[in-house]
């Protein structure tokens, strides 16, 4: 069921506004701007209800508040408004509003409004879910990689932690397709993306289809010979698929990596250590293919299978 939070002072309001929403919702209330920032942030919730006069905090600053606020600038907010402050309304929309209903309240129409506000926002939150998936291999695609590394990387800096990147890429992939077919090439990209996806569970790592047959995966609070082995375990797991291959490197499906494991500061550039670790992934092709290639802060270099 859809939670929709209800932030109005007067509590006779919002009990009326309960009592018609409340078969088809979940409803909470609360009486102020604070505890309803608060409540938004952790609740989950699928549309805020918000009375626009209110003492201390009213709703306008409210609105502004949760869109500047990253955990609920995405919730769907109706304002409250009585007859008499109308002219509130432009202000609110302005302000990122998606509707408002004025007081005294039509049962009927508050609750198609609603409703139809519930709807939208879930097909937005849909297709902002598919504009992020890799549609192939079901796994993050590049944007939602552009769109999260930074903010992973600023965390490492801000917390300390030592920040690796891998970047990998299937051998001779173009010999792949060109003995078995495009079709198959394909199973092989989710086979892979499937396999090495699900050494990546940390709610701060981040694995992702770079491009074609090319992953990249981010991950902090290792140093970098744990990380180096880890990824060892990884390339080890997809050269254990066996998927039969005809390439000089192995008579199954390999991959190459190259990645880093440093700890950022401030001053540092995420792209730097991008462009390093696809350095390293180059030597890893150059070298033989099938391997890992690891640098580290002193760009001390390690190569294994
Ligand atoms: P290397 O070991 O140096 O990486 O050799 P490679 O053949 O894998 O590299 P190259 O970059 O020459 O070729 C990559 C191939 O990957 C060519 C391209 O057709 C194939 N490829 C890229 N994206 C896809 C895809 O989505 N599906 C399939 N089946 N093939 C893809
Ligand atoms: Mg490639
Ligand atoms: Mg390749």
């Amino acid at each position: 069921m859809d939670k929709i939070l209800v932030i109005d002072d007067s509590p006779v309001q919002s009990e009326f506004l309960c009592s018609i929403l409340k078969g088809d919702y979940e409803l909470t209330t609360c009486q102020n701007a604070e505890d309803g920032l608060r409540e938004a942030k952790e609740g989950n919730y699928s549309l805020i209800l918000l009375d626009v006069v209110m003492p201390g905090v009213d709703g306008f600053m409210m609105m502004q508040e949760l869109k500047a606020t990253e955990l609920t600038r995405h919730i769907p907010v109706i304002l409250l408004t009585s007859l008499a402050d109308v002219q509130y309304e432009e202000r609110g929309l302005l302000l990122g509003a998606v509707d408002y209903v004025t007081k005294p309240f039509s049962p009927v129409i508050i609750k198609a409004r609603v409703n139809t506000h519930i709807q939208l926002h879930h097909y937005q939150m849909q297709f902002k879910k598919q504009a992020m998936v890799d549609e192939l291999t079901g796994v993050a695609n590049r944007r939602r990689y552009e769109e999260e590394c930074l903010a992973r990387w600023r965390e490492a800096v801000r917390f300390e932690l030592p920040f690796s990147i891998c970047m990998f890429d299937i051998d001779k992939f173009k010999v792949y397709n060109d003995t078995f077919g495009h079709p198959a090439g394909d199973q092989v990209i989710s086979a892979v993306a499937k396999t090495a996806s699900s050494f990546f569970h940390r709610s701060t790592d981040l694995f992702a289809r770079y491009g074609g047959e090319e992953f990249v995966s981010i991950f902090v609070g290792s140093d970098a010979q744990p990380a180096f082995e880890f990824m060892k375990t990884v390339r080890q797991a997809v050269e254990d698929l066996h998927i039969p291959h005809k390439s000089p490197v192995s008579p199954w499906v390999t991959v190459s990596m190259g990645g880093v494991t440093l700890c950022p500061s401030a001053q540092d550039h995420y792209s730097t250590y991008l462009k390093l670790a696809d350095t390293m992934l180059y030597d890893a092709k150059r070298l033989g293919r099938n391997m890992v290639v690891w640098s580290n802060e002193g760009r001390e270099q390690w190569r294994e299978r």
